[in-house]
């Protein structure tokens, strides 16, 4: 059997009203901002239960907008994990400010417990990273936040409709970043992303930001960039968004479906599942022991497992600048030679999972 981990021939595979909804959309000529946008938008707030929502050319502008929102200046420290996709970092950079990393916990995501050491009078702004489709533990960052009042903007580019206590990952802070790049789980057909914010002064700013800063067509209020979410990619969103609650439940469903067969491998450990998450599975991620000989048995087998990442984004050449050295983040190093991705989408099917614990099982016996 093959096992792909991409998708997305299968996913739109019978998107022919699709297509004619994009016919009808070329016919009106309405490219840029326009009517198909606000409804995603309207749409999307809805989904996520925020007053606003702002669509946005990626998943990196959608974290960088509401940082700029917050004029930090060259010195200030923004705290973030130690163990995320280098979109966050490079959104991060894109301001100019020192970036400041803490470990992970085995959810993936920060472990908020070491957020008070690092925080000191240059630290403007937290980003906690849903990572793999985990939350961050929202409730104890959030009284961090309040205590030293720093505000917090949530990296949820891997979390959509993920939450703690039914509330939603992108809901807790000042605002929330979503991606809507082709691999997340929901995703349109080229680059994209959304902001989500309560707060009505942020969502006038990023309406200027994402749109040069004009206030109308003739008047320049702010300097701004052009970092509009396309309307063509809005059509895709807005024919997507009615199937997102389905999408996370048949992830989570498939998740749980390889937890209750992976578990009863001893070399194979789950990470903890709290009652009171909701995991959406962007990643299905667990331990295992001799991870590189099962990585290659399974690409051997055709099931095309991968590790996110081999190599912490704190270690990247990239990054040599910051200092760091492998040791610094003990947890994060540990889970780079420990972790392994399986195929876990809504796409997949029982056959499939079947034969990845099946292969898994092969190997360790
Ligand atoms: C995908 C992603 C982003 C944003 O990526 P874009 O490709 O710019 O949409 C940011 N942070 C994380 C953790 C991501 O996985």
């Amino acid at each position: 059997m093959k096992i792909n981990y991409s998708y997305l021939k299968r996913q739109f595979k019978d998107a022919d009203d699709l297509w004619n909804k994009l016919k009808k959309f070329v016919q009106t000529g309405d490219f840029t901002l326009g009517k198909e946008l606000k409804i995603f938008e309207e749409n999307f707030a809805k989904l996520i239960g925020t007053e606003y929502a702002v669509g946005v050319n990626s998943g990196t502008d959608a974290i960088k907008l509401p940082l700029k929102y917050l004029n930090l200046k060259e010195g200030d420290e923004v705290i973030t994990a130690a163990n995320t996709f280098v979109a966050t970092i490079g959104a991060i950079n894109e301001l100019g400010v020192k970036i400041v990393f803490v470990d992970c916990d085995d959810t993936f995501c920060m472990n908020v417990d070491q957020i008070e050491d690092k925080i000191n009078e240059k630290t403007k702004a937290i980003v906690p990273v849903h990572f793999t489709g985990y939350m961050t533990n929202m409730p104890k960052l959030n009284k961090i936040s309040e205590k030293y009042n720093i505000p917090v903007i949530e990296d949820a580019c891997q979390s959509i409709l993920g939450s703690i206590d039914n509330k939603k990952a992108g809901t807790w802070g000042l605002a929330g970043a979503f991606s809507l790049h082709p691999l997340k789980n929901i995703n349109v057909w080229s680059d994209g992303g959304v902001i989500v914010t309560n707060d009505a002064d942020v969502y006038k700013n990023m309406l200027l930001l994402r749109n040069h800063g004009l206030k109308d067509r003739d008047n320049v209020e702010i300097l701004g960039y052009n970092s509009r979410l396309d309307t063509f990619q809005a059509v895709v969103g807005n024919w997507l968004l009615p199937d997102a609650v389905n999408i996370s439940n048949k992830r989570i469903k498939n998740a749980h479906y390889l937890d209750k067969h992976l578990k009863k491998i001893p070399q194979i450990k789950i990470p903890p599942r709290p009652e009171n998450y909701r995991i959406v599975y962007h990643l299905y991620i667990v331990f295992a022991d001799k991870r590189n000989e099962l990585l290659d048995f399974c690409i051997k087998n055709g099931i095309e497992a991968k590790v996110h990442y081999p190599i912490p984004i704190y270690r990247q050449k990239a990054l040599s600048h910051l200092k760091y050295v492998k040791g610094d983040f003990p947890i994060t190093d540990l889970h780079a030679e420990k972790i392994i991705t399986f195929p876990c989408d809504q796409h997949r099917t029982q056959e499939e999972l079947d034969y990845i614990i099946s292969v898994v099982k092969k190997f360790y016996s």
